[in-house]
């Protein structure tokens, strides 16, 4: 017997970034959808204890040891219910690694659902999104997919209504970008000015309820964008090339180096993907709606 999940990435439409917190992490106001791009997770029991395995073309980038999140989310499920966590989780890979796109937290997520489902624990919603915010604070939302506000260090969400589906092309890069380097690239470009308090935006809420892309696309934002160009200024052509090919809005996707490119309409990002495909600094260039539900067991 074996439980396969399948899990989406997730874009941050709206990622406002607080000054750091005494415990090093940032207070955050997350705006997050979850787009079509997915990996899937399969868990078999395994009579020689916990394995990870990989496939996919980044899988070589993919630790298969017990820092793998969802080698983490099985032994935390399996710690609290007091079994040996005899599984084997197969990950089947398409989201970007390390491409600011919550990879890792969408395999921990997928892999909680799926131990859940394949010991029969029968843990409920609110005690899986309680060992997910221990993961880490993308891992509720991968559960949960949709659109959500997170709030805290992200984990605390807040489900969003969303009118319509929105078309968005993702670029990835050619090189990855570690989110903790990130993190201290905007504090040491945030030194010496105030900070203000991250808040979620009105307008953005409100573009998105509506489901109009020309709305939304004059209301995303990502403090974290400073950063990430700083780090790989590169990226600031790839963005100015989806401009010119008719992109409403680019961005840098969460920590990057992923950017992201809302469309008009699927027409719309299949031109713009074609048209970044060829760029020096592009890896791949793929469409994908969102939203899209979270982890769900196929
Ligand atoms: P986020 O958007 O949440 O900041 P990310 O998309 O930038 O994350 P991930 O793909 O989640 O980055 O991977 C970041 C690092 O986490 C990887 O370089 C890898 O060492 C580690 N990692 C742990 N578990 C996984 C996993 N299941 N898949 C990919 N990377 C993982």
């Amino acid at each position: 017997m074996s439980v396969t999940v399948r899990v989406p990435a997730k874009v941050n439409v709206q990622l406002a970034v607080g000054a750091a917190r005494p415990d090093g992490f940032h207070e955050l106001a997350n705006v997050f959808l979850a787009v079509g791009l997915y990996d899937e997770v399969t868990a078999t029991p395994s009579p020689d204890g916990l394995r990870i395995t990989c496939d996919g073309p980044d899988a070589a980038q993919v630790p298969l040891d017990r820092t793998n999140l969802a080698a983490r989310a099985a032994l935390a499920l399996a710690e609290r219910y007091g079994r040996t966590p005899d599984v084997h989780l197969h990950i089947t890979k398409d989201i970007p690694v390390a491409g600011g796109m919550a990879g890792g937290s969408a395999d921990g997520a997928a892999a909680l659902l799926a131990c859940d489902a394949l010991w029969g624990t029968g843990a409920g919603r609110e005690e899986l999104l309680d060992i997910c915010a221990e993961l880490g604070s993308d891992v509720p939302f991968s559960l949960v997919g949709g659109a959500a506000l997170g709030t805290g260090r992200g984990e605390k969400l807040t489900e969003l209504e969303v009118g319509g589906t929105f078309h968005w092309v993702f670029v990835t890069a050619t090189r990855g970008l570690s989110t903790p380097a990130v993190f201290r690239e905007f504090d040491r470009l945030a030194e010496g000015r105030d900070i203000p308090d991250p808040v979620a935006s009105q307008p953005l809420l409100d573009a998105l309820a509506e489901g109009d892309p020309d709305a939304l696309a004059a209301t995303v934002t990502n403090d974290l964008q400073p950063a990430a160009l700083s780090l790989f200024p590169e990226l600031t052509d790839t963005l100015a090339a989806g401009r010119a090919a008719g992109a409403l809005a680019a961005l840098v996707s969460g920590s990057g180096p992923t950017t992201a490119f809302l469309a008009r309409d699927e027409q719309a990002a299949e031109k713009i993907a074609a048209e970044l495909r060829p760029l020096a600094t592009s890896r791949t260039a793929r469409t994908a709606p969102g939203p899209v539900p979270g982890a769900t067991v196929l």
